[in-house]
Order: structure tokens, then C-alpha cells, then sequence
């Protein structure tokens, strides 16, 4: 099956460029012009690789890689200007994969495109695998949640809390840890939102069960503990 690219690129001109490129690969290309639409279709998901340029009209690609990052663990290479140290910076703390100077030899960008596919199948593999601890266990690709077996129903958000309580295990994560990656920067319902949400997953999970799953940490927030 040929992966499926996602372009974000206004130079209309490089962008008909790399889709020929790309489509003689036996690549899948869909295009945006600029950030908005480009954050849309990116979000909307079904992309197994965004090539993300960084100067776009309407939004810039890091704002959008921000907001992709929130929903989607796709890989993401971006597109920068030549010496924008800045952009690589910022781009790849916000979860970039990789990074082309432009301009750029087409067999460089296809080399990066294949290494970076190849990464993500790798991760796909291992992020495919069951997280679990006293007895519950959460299979995040499938988005299906069990205690001891029998299955539980949770909301996106009670799933997405308990994934991210599950994937820090052993860690304590504080209430705006989990308000960032949970429910995203541009929340602004306050961290009484966590509070709430763990109320709901512990009536589902702790009561239901008569496990001790999830432990309060006063004042910092929440833990699964490893044992
Ligand atoms: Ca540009």
C-alpha cells in the first residue's frame, strides 16, 4: 500500500514539484496553500507523513505542528529556510521529526521521507502493545479499555487521561501536565477540569473494581503507581 503524504507548501510552483517527485515514488500527495486549511486536513488525519514548510499564510507550520501534535503522533518533517536555526529549534521541541533546508535535493527529501516512514513503523509496532497495571489494561490503538478482562466503558477524554496517566507510569504528573497533553494549550477551563475527569475515571475504574488505581499526590497532581 503507498503511504499517503500530506504537502503544506504556498510555493505553488516547488509544490507541484515535490508532488510529481513524490507521485513518480509511488507516493499518495494531497496539497494545502497555506496553514489553515493545511492544520484542517492534517488534523482530520488519514496522512502517514506531513511535510510541513514553516513560512505559510494564515498559520505558521509550527503553529500547526503545535496543534497536529495534540491529536496525532504522525510523523512530520519541516520544511525550513536555510539557516531559520530558530525553526528547526522550535519545530523539533514541538515534536518534529526531521527537518529539510530548503532548497533541497529531491534525493534528500525522499531519503528523509523514507527514514522517517520507516521510523514510524517501528513505533507503530511498539505503541501497539497493551499498557497496563493492577489489572487494567488499555490497548491505545483499539482504544480499548479492561479490568481484569472485563471491559469499561470510558468517554475520549476519561481514555485519553487514563492513556496518559498509563504511559507515565511510575511518574507523578501534575494537574497541568495532564490539562497540557490531555486537553490541550488553548484549554482554559482551569485545572478543576483534571480534578473532575478523575472523579469519573476512579467511579468507573477504582469503585467499579475495588482496585487502588490511580493515587493522589496533594497538591501536584496524579499517579498510577508501577506495582
Ligand atoms: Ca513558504
Amino acid at each position: 500500500m503507498s503511504a499517503k503524504i500530506l504537502l503544506v507548501e504556498d510555493e505553488e510552483k516547488l509544490a507541484r514539484f515535490v508532488e510529481l517527485e513524490l507521485g513518480y515514488e509511488g507516493y499518495e500527495v494531497s496539497k494545502a496553500f497555506d496553514g489553515v486549511t493545511g492544520g484542517e486536513m492534517a488534523a482530520s488525519g488519514g496522512y502517514d507523513l506531513i511535510l510541513l514548510d514553516v513560512m505559510l499564510p494564515g498559520r505558521s507550520g509550527v503553529e500547526v505542528l503545535r496543534r497536529v501534535r495534540k491529536v496525532s503522533s504522525v510523523p512530520v518533517i519541516m520544511l525550513t529556510a536555510r539557516d531559520a536555526v530558530t525553526d528547526k529549534v522550535s519545530g523539533l521541541d514541538l515534536g518534529a521529526d526531521d527537518y529539510v533546508t530548503k532548497p533541497f535535493a529531491i534525493e534528500e527529501l525522499l531519503a528523509r521521507i523514507r527514514a522517517a516512514l520507516r521510523k514510524a513503523r517501528t513505533q507503530d509496532t511498539r505503541c501497539g502493545e497493551t499498557l497496563t497495571a493492577r489489572g487494567v489494561s488499555l490497548d491505545a490503538r483499539g482504544r480499548f479499555v479492561a479490568v481484569n478482562g472485563a471491559p469499561v466503558e470510558l468517554t475520549k477524554r476519561e481514555f485519553d487521561l487514563l492513556h496518559y496517566l498509563l504511559k507515565n507510569k511510575g511518574i507523578v504528573v501534575t494537574r497541568e501536565a495532564l490539562l497540557e497533553n490531555v486537553w490541550g494549550y488553548d484549554f482554559d477551563g482551569g485545572t478543576n477540569a483534571v480534578d473532575v475527569y478523575i472523579r469519573f475515571l476512579r467511579g468507573k475504574i477504582d469503585e467499579t473494581f475495588g482496585i487502588k488505581l490511580i493515587r493522589t499526590v496533594r497538591g501536584v497532581g496524579y499517579a498510577i503507581d508501577d506495582a
